[in-house]
């Protein structure tokens, strides 16, 4: 479903995000399940995986055959990161429809990921993205630590701006502003969201938050006061990034479409269904889930709640 003002977006990043931070490694066929049972809650996006080193990131080696068994159709967008030139090329080979550019708006994150400065980083993107653009893969980006870095502190908006026009430059689509470590405020959101549109007025944004602070759904508010109507979240609330120390799981996919329904947006998303795969997703991965539904899952709603958000899920 298409992002309107009326409704939201939502890119579920449990496959990607989520399980590269679990200490297991979760079998193929768990994550297609999970997968499925995403899609079939309504989800229309997912990133499933990142081309990135197998063995720096083990829990992504198997991102290829994801993509090469998951066969949704054309409405859904199935996403993975790529960095570098090698990443384009395994993406370009798995026959990956579409790729999310990455790179980190500080140096420090940037070496701790990717292992080079940032501007190294968005050099290593020009041959990727040749390859990529040639194999007809639809482009997005993401710009880590956009607001906070764990080893550089705050970033600049036009530090983000600048990368920003980097990436514009390359025909990407849309356009995420990830707050890697979930230290961000409303005010940090307000600030770079405005810098961004400002430089890129036509670019659409979409916002990656983190829940380390429990600032994830004022940010999210906070966005969707600005206009912003795509986000990433992770069900359950998993995740965090193994090169950012400090960062707690996504905001939770759980809790976004809880938040969107209850302020009158439409997702798209059949809470029943999603709160059935957030349990299978539990029991696969042996503990407690981070979301805030996710410890309440046996409350009903509030009646008048309840009704109201059936009525916008259709
Ligand atoms: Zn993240």
């Amino acid at each position: 479903m298409p992002a309107t003002a009326d409704q939201v977006l939502i890119t579920d990043v449990l496959l990607r995000d989520g399980l590269q931070n679990e200490p297991v490694v979760v079998p193929t066929t768990d994550k297609l399940r999970l997968a499925y049972g995403l899609l079939n809650a309504g989800l229309t996006s997912l990133e499933v995986g990142s081309f990135v080193h197998p063995e720096k990131v083990p829990q992504m080696a198997d991102t290829g055959l994801l993509m090469e068994r998951l066969r949704p159709g054309e409405s859904v967008s199935l996403h993975a990161l790529v960095l570098n030139e090698r990443g384009a090329r395994r993406a370009v080979e798995a026959g990956v429809r579409d790729v999310r550019l990455t790179v980190s708006a500080s140096d420090g994150h940037s070496l701790a990921n990717a292992g080079v400065p940032r501007d190294a980083a968005l050099a290593r993107l020009d041959p990727a993205v040749e390859l990529l653009t040639a194999a007809g893969a639809r482009l997005e980006a993401t710009i880590a630590t956009a607001f906070i870095c764990p080893f550089d502190g705050g970033t600049d908006p036009a530090t983000v701006v600048e990368v920003a026009r980097r990436l514009a430059a390359f025909g990407i689509r849309v356009l995420h502003l990830a707050d890697t470590i979930g230290a961000a405020g409303p005010l940090h959101i307000r600030r770079t969201v405005a810098a961004v549109r400002e430089a890129l007025p036509d670019l659409p944004l979409g916002l990656h938050l983190h829940n380390t602070y429990g600032m994830a759904p004022a940010n999210v508010w906070e966005a969707l006061r600005l206009g912003v109507r795509r986000f990433d979240a992770a069900l359950g609330g998993i995740g965090g990034c193994p090169f950012a120390p400090g960062a707690a799981g996504n905001l939770g996919t759980d809790d976004l479409v809880n938040l969107c329904h209850h302020a009158g947006i439409a997702t798209g998303i059949d809470v029943g269904r999603l709160t059935a795969v957030r349990e299978e997703l539990r029991i696969l991965l042996g503990h407690r889930l981070d979301s805030a539904l996710s410890a309440v899952s046996a409350a009903p709603l509030p009646l008048g709640l309840a009704a109201a958000t059936a009525d916008m899920t259709g």
